[in-house]
C-alpha cells in the first residue's frame, strides 16, 4: 500500500507532460510488481543483471529504461526490449547500440548524457563535447539509434539554487541543440533531469521524464 500511495503523491505533483520514471534497483520484483498493479508501467534500473533478471519474470508490457552507466559489452543482453537507454555517453556506445539494434530489427530510443555536476566522479559530455559531437555528425549514420533528447544529473547537494543553475544550464543547452540539429525530429523531445532530492527544481526547469527511485520504493540497501 505504502509504495501505491507514494507513487500516486509523486504523480500528483508532477507537471501535465512530465513523466515518471520509477526507478526500482536494488529492489526486489515484489515492490515493482506491487507498483506495477498500482498502474505504473514505467521503471528505471541501472545494472544490467538486475535488468535482466527482473525484465524476464515481470510482465511483458513493462517499458523497461536502462538508466545508468552502460558498458558496451553489455549493450547486447537489453537490445532486444529496451525501451530508452538514458545515458550515453561516448560514441562508441551509441555505435554498439545501433549495432545491437540492428541485430534486433530494432530502432532504440537514447538520450545523450551531459556533464554539468560539480562531481568529477559523473560521465556524460561537457556541453563542448555535446556540440562538438553533434556537428562532426557521426551519429547520423547509425539508422538503429534515435536520439530523442538529453539526460543530466545535478550535483548531490542541499543548494537548491545550484541544482536550478545546473538543470537550467542543460535546459538551455536542450533548446539551442534542438534548434541547432533537430528542427525537423519532433522525436528529440525528451529532457531526463530530476530524482527524489530534485526532481521539483527539474520539472521547473523543462525536465519531460524523471527518474525517481527511493520517494517511491524507500531507500535502498547500498548503492
Ligand atoms: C538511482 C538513480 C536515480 C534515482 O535516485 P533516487 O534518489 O533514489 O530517486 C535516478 N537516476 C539515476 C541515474 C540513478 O542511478
Amino acid at each position: 500500500m505504502l509504495i501505491k500511495a507514494n507513487l500516486q503523491k509523486i504523480l500528483d505533483s508532477l507537471k501535465p507532460g512530465v513523466r515518471l520514471v520509477a526507478v526500482s534497483k536494488f529492489h526486489p520484483v515484489e515492490a515493482l510488481q506491487e507498483a506495477y498493479n498500482a498502474g505504473q508501467r514505467v521503471f528505471g534500473e541501472s545494472h544490467v543483471q538486475e535488468l535482466m533478471m527482473k525484465q524476464e519474470v515481470l510482465p511483458k508490457d513493462i517499458e523497461w529504461h536502462f538508466i545508468g552507466h552502460l558498458q558496451t559489452n553489455k549493450v547486447k543482453y537489453m537490445a532486444p526490449f529496451v525501451s530508452l537507454i538514458h545515458a550515453v555517453d561516448t560514441m562508441k556506445l551509441l555505435k554498439e547500440i545501433d549495432k545491437q539494434a540492428q541485430k534486433c530489427g530494432r530502432v532504440i530510443d537514447v538520450l545523450l548524457q551531459v556533464h554539468v555536476a560539480k562531481e568529477e566522479t559523473k560521465f556524460g559530455f561537457s556541453p563542448e563535447e555535446l556540440e562538438q559531437l553533434l556537428i562532426d555528425g557521426e551519429w547520423k549514420q547509425y539508422g538503429h539509434v534515435r536520439i530523442v533528447g538529453l539526460m543530466a544529473m545535478a550535483t548531490n547537494t542541499d543548494d537548491e539554487a545550484q541544482i536550478a543553475y545546473e538543470f537550467e544550464i542543460v535546459h538551455s543547452l536542450f533548446g539551442a541543440v534542438k534548434k541547432r540539429f533537430f528542427l525537423d525530429a519532433p522525436w528529440f523531445k525528451e529532457l531526463s533531469m530530476g530524482m527524489s532530492g530534485d526532481y521539483l527544481i527539474a520539472q521547473q526547469h523543462g525536465s519531460t521524464l524523471v527518474r525517481v527511485g527511493s520517494k517511491i520504493f524507500g531507500e535502498r540497501q547500498y548503492n
